[in-house]
């Protein structure tokens, strides 16, 4: 179900008042679906914790109808066998409401019955007294179990249907302990079954109020985190801010101090940007913008940050790379942009757009703090703008690690 239907729905059924108990039905399937493993288990300790107690009562057929003990013994295991055992299977494999519901209750009849025909087949005096005790079969299944209350009643009714059969005429049972025996399940019915219906209201309704507050903190949880993702995603390229790179750059020196791994950073500057914006105008100069991030973008790994820094600053980080590796990165990096072709006539008749990049890399002896890669990276983006733009500078080796233009390599001292 449509969430929004269903918190509807959920709403709806908490401000009704009616006596009924079961949900409309899409809200029905979610509220078994939700629970049905729950009360599975919960109806198979319940009858578990039955069958000993119903055995029990041997002790008293023993001393009331000792003379018919061994077809008691043969009506109780029977019973057991033939209902309960079957039932507690079924339940246990799991079976749908419906019948799940059915099994359970055919087991609060069958232990009725068993019970009826236990007492009729005893003739000896104060055998009877056993009809007092047929109480307590409704209140296992009306509040032990306890059945869903639609259930109850038809098992309820059932029950002191077969009990009324077997009272009638039974000779041993004065007529006055017959009506005091019916007095007693009455009100055990019902008092039973105003248990059963509140037991179930309010399981339904703690159930409801429950989902809602899933959905509620389940919907804050989704708001959240859309606003953090906008927060911390630049609009016009889609990839990450200056606020997610800050984020990024103090995560990842962590993690590098931590493994003990270098941490690099490229930051990429446009050339004569200003040039292309002017020939073209903002809405191209946003276009090329776009471009260079999505080439940006195909250049780095998943686990590299990519991110727009400043208005045609970008800066790339890249963990768990050596500074030559990193180099190699920015390198293709700026040829990846060269090879895009964009024309920026603004600057020359054959200009094409270009980047500047400046690499720094933690393992540097000059690196103390992830302001320092910053400072450090900036700087060889400087060097690399005053050395003629559309290249890649190594920080703080400008003089030592220069690239070899004829190598593509970088010269080490
Ligand atoms: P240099 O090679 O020295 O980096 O020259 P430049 O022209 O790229 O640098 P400058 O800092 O002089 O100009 C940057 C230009 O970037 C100015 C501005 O028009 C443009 N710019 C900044 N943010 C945006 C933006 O969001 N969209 C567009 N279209 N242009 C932008
Ligand atoms: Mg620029
Ligand atoms: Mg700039």
């Amino acid at each position: 179900m449509e969430d929004r239907t269903l918190a509807k729905a959920v709403d709806t059924e908490l401000s009704r008042t009616e006596f009924r108990l079961s949900f409309p039905s899409p809200l029905e399937a979610q509220f078994e679906a939700d629970t049905q493993s729950r009360r599975r288990r919960s109806l198979l300790v319940s009858t578990l914790i039955a069958t000993p107690i119903y055995f029990l009562f041997l002790a008293n057929d023993y001393t009331f109808r000792s003379g018919i003990f061994d077809f008691v013994l043969m009506v109780r295991l029977g019973a057991v066998l033939l209902i309960g055992v079957p039932a507690f299977w079924m339940l246990y494999r799991g079976v749908t409401p419906f019948w799940r519901e059915t099994l359970v209750a055919n087991i609060v009849v069958g232990a009725m019955v068993a019970s009826c025909i236990v007492l009729r087949a005893s003739q000896a005096p104060f055998s009877y007294y056993d009809v007092y005790c047929f109480g307590l079969i409704l209140v296992a299944g009306n509040t032990f179990f306890p059945l869903r209350f639609t259930f109850a009643c038809v098992t309820t009714a059932v029950c002191i249907a077969f009990m009324l059969a077997t009272l009638v005429g039974y000779e041993p049972m004065p007529a006055e302990a017959k009506w005091l025996a019916c007095l007693g399940i009455f009100s055990t019915a019902l008092f039973t079954l105003v248990t059963c219906y509140r037991l179930e209201r309010n399981e339904r309704r703690a159930y409801l109020l429950l989902l809602r507050e899933r959905m509620r903190s389940g919907h804050y949880r989704q708001d959240n985190e859309k606003l953090s993702k906008l927060s911390l995603t630049d609009p016009l390229t889609n990839i990450g801010n200056r606020r997610q790179f800050e984020a990024a750059l103090d995560a990842g020196w962590q993690e590098a101090l931590i493994s003990q791994a270098p941490l690099s950073l490229l930051i990429i500057d446009v050339d004569h940007f200003k040039a292309y914006n002017d020939h073209y105008g903002h809405p191209e100069g946003d276009e090329c913008l776009r471009r260079i991030a999505a080439a940006l973008q195909a250049e780095s790994r998943e686990i590299d940050q990519v991110a727009r820094i400043g208005g045609e600053e970008f800066a790339l980080l890249l963990a768990n790379i050596s500074s030559y590796q990193a180099y190699q990165t920015a390198e293709r990096v700026r040829r990846r942009i060269e090879a895009l072709h964009i024309p920026n006539p603004g600057v020359a008749e054959s200009a094409i757009v270009t980047v500047s990049i400046g690499v720094a890399v933690s393992s540097q002896s000059e690196v103390t703090a992830p302001s320092d890669l910053l400072t450090l990276a900036d700087a060889a983006l400087y060097q690399a703008k005053l050395a003629g733009r559309n290249r890649t500078f190594l920080a703080e080796a400008s003089s030592k690690h220069r690239v070899n233009e004829a190598s593509g390599l970088l010269d080490t001292p």
